[in-house]
């Protein structure tokens, strides 16, 4: 029996919960399949470790994930630590130093869920926003001189690549080119920013020609944004830099229902790494031990690691379980329901163990 060696780093905030009710969830899906096995290795890594240790991953954090076939990533973020030092420290540590530049995205109204927006049918939503995810505004180039004094200067360098750019590209155009309408719409802002986002314009006209199959557009940010809301069902897969994708696909998490629903991908495609998959929310200290962390978007992206895994028959079956739970009604308060993230954990166990699923009241 093949066996999958997970990495679990649970992080901070509501993170532990919702990894938590996601493992038992993977442990469910594979003995349901009874192919594949998954040994977790759980690493106690993030901001209770930073107060103990001064660092929020080991020096060898890296070396001790690196072996392992993908990274189950839950949320970091603390209250009382500078979310530069938290973020840079473990979460972009890991996916800079594992090459994870494609950021991978799907949205979709669920079974059952609503959309905020008045007139969307289920079917209009169902986008897969890719995002470069290794350089662009997020690149960490720049600094600070004369602090404190009046003039103080600060930089930010976005720094655009033509191998970043032409990698993502590719990417992205292979999953339009996957998905049934083969349709790419490449974000940009090449009116106000007339270096990067050139560049950005140029290499997808010039990678485009490798994908004839697939339509594709150019679309400035912030109309992309109008048309996320205003019309939603012409938009499929889409490209956009790290810091336009980071936006635009809270917005499309929004739209779909909520934040907590929506999962992401951090994905190295040439394999030298392991990969790493989360949900798209931060810590919510709001919520933390509140015990109605939203699981759904942990477990939506346990789908695309399996799909990752090689395991799609293991993918779809955990994705029908989960919507099964979504139609049902058994959903988190920030879903309009008062299931618990224990229960829709149950729930999504037992649909996947081929239950009938209870009515929320029932569990
Ligand atoms: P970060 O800066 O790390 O992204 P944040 O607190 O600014 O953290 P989120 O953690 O994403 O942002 O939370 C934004 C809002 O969405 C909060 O009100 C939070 O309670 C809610 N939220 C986020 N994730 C979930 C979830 N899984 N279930 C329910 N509510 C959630």
């Amino acid at each position: 029996m093949k066996t999958h060696r997970i990495a679990a780093i649970p992080g901070d905030g509501i993170g532990p919960e919702v990894i938590g009710a996601g493992l038992e969830v993977l442990q469910a899906i594979a003995a349901r399949d009874g192919n594949f096995q998954v040994e977790v290795t759980s690493f106690d890594w993030g901001s209770d470790y930073y107060r103990r240790h001064g660092v929020m991953m080991p020096a060898d954090g890296l070396d001790r994930l690196r072996d392992l076939d993908a990274i189950y990533f839950g949320a970091v973020g603390d209250s009382a630590i500078p979310d530069h030092v938290t973020l840079w420290g473990l979460r972009l540590a890991i996916c800079q130093g594992f090459d994870q530049y494609a950021n991978v995205r799907p949205t979709r109204v669920l079974a059952g869920l609503r959309s905020p927006l008045r007139d969307c049918s289920p079917g209009e939503l169902d986008w897969v926003i890719v995002r470069e995810n290794s350089e662009g505004e997020y690149a960490g180039n720049g600094g600070r001189t004369h602090r404190g004094h009046p003039e103080e200067v600060a930089t930010e360098v976005a720094i655009f690549t033509r191998s970043g750019i032409e990698r993502i590209m590719r990417f992205a155009f292979a999953v339009a080119e996957a998905r049934p309408r083969r349709h790419l719409t490449v974000v940009t802002k090449s009116n106000a920013q007339r270096h990067g986002m050139v560049l950005w314009d140029e290499v997808a006209a010039a990678v485009a020609r490798s994908f004839p199959s697939v339509t594709w557009e150019k679309m400035l940010v912030d109309a992309m944004a109008a048309r996320m809301v205003l019309q939603p069902a012409g938009i499929d897969t889409v490209v956009a830099t790290n810091l336009h994708a980071d936006i635009l696909s809270d917005l499309a998490a929004a739209l779909a229902g909520s934040i907590g629903v929506a999962p992401t991908a951090n994905i190295n495609p040439e394999r030298r790494y392991p990969s790493m998959f989360e949900p798209i929310h931060g810590s919510a200290f709001d919520i933390v031990g509140k015990g109605i962390a939203n699981p759904i978007g942990t477990f939506w992206t346990a789908v695309q690691m399996l799909e990752h895994l090689g395991e799609p028959a293991a993918a779809s079956r955990l994705m029908t379980a989960i919507e099964a739970v979504t139609q049902a009604g058994i959903v988190t308060p920030d879903l309009g329901g008062t299931a618990t993230t224990a229960q829709v954990k149950v729930a999504v166990c037992q649909a996947i163990a081929g239950r009938n699923q209870a009515s929320q009241g029932e569990i």
